[in-house]
């Protein structure tokens, strides 16, 4: 399928890209690597008539230490953080997660504030930094703000930040050698995740297993209060709804998410 026609604007800096987002409202959508919005734009599932690129802007691509946090650039791209020496010493879930996201050309134009803003339940890094905490860093035309990542995706498509906002950073804390598991099931090595499952430090989310990605917190609560992993992971469809497609109906994914839960939180565990 062919895309509606839409006008091209290419932006130099956040605060053009902010002024662009300002003069043509809820019409317009940011455009950073492409590799989401495209497709649904060719299903016509979303026709806007301004696309404002904002993957040349200078200077959203990064990842540091800030205190005790790790600073990642809304632009910076999944092969960046796959790579990144800083991101493997102090939040490694995160590399390797950007390491299992579909193949390498989408690695290579995929960007981090692109899946973030995205809010596709299936999404493999909203489910590593929902696992890690942290902030979704915004600017508007009111400035900065920082959401929770627990507060940040709202439903399917469907996210805690206005029209006029856009993400410029991640921040998420630094686990440094804090055991971690990340467990994706899927058909093909290089397909969206059927489920998965993120674990760190006593918290665990889910992809797939809901509208949105989505905590474990029956599992969570159940590992605070002293039971066994395998305990805890029986608990971890709690609460979600699951949906059913070609891959898998409901009682399926309910049974991955409690077992790539037990396997993610062995590994985490160095069992
Ligand atoms: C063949 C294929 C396989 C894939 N496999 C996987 C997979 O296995 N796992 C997985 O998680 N993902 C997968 N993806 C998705 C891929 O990771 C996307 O790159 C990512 O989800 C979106 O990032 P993007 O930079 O391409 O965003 P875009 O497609 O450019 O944008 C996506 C949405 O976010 C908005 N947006 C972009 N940047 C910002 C920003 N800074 N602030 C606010 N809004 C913004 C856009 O307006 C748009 O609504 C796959 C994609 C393809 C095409």
């Amino acid at each position: 399928m062919i895309p509606s026609p839409f006008e091209y604007v290419k932006v130099r800096s956040v605060d053009e890209a902010l002024a662009a987002l300002a003069e043509h409202g809820e019409d317009a959508k940011l455009l950073a690597g492409g590799h989401s919005l495209l497709p649904i734009m060719k299903l016509r599932l979303a026709i806007p008539t301004v696309l404002i690129d904002i993957g040349g802007i200078p200077g959203l691509s990064y990842v540091r230490v800030d205190g005790e946090q790790v600073a990642i650039g809304a632009g910076t791209r999944h092969y960046v953080l796959e790579r990144d020496e800083v991101a493997r010493t102090e939040v490694p879930l995160l590399p390797h997660v950007a390491g299992r996201v579909g193949d390498p050309q989408v690695r290579h134009r995929g960007t981090l504030g692109g899946t973030v803003a995205h809010s596709d339940p299936a999404s493999d890094l909203p489910t590593a930094l929902l696992a890690l905490g942290g902030t979704v860093v915004l600017q508007g035309p009111q400035g900065r703000r920082e959401v929770p990542v627990t507060e940040f995706w709202t439903g399917f498509f469907e996210t805690a930040m206005s029209p006029e906002e856009m993400v410029v950073e991640l921040r998420v804390p630094r686990t440094g050698s804090i055991g971690w598991g990340y467990e994706k099931f899927t058909r093909r090595e290089n397909d969206w995740p059927i489920v998965a499952a993120a674990a760190v430090d006593g918290r665990v989310a889910l992809a797939n297993m809901a509208g949105m990605v989505v905590r474990a917190t029956a599992t969570e609560e159940a590992l605070a209060r002293g039971a066994s992993i395998a305990e805890a992971a029986e608990l971890a469809d709690q609460g979600t709804s699951p949906g059913a497609d070609m891959h898998a109906d409901a009682d399926y994914r309910r049974h991955l998410a409690r077992l790539l839960t037990r396997r993610a939180l062995e590994k985490a565990a160095g069992a």
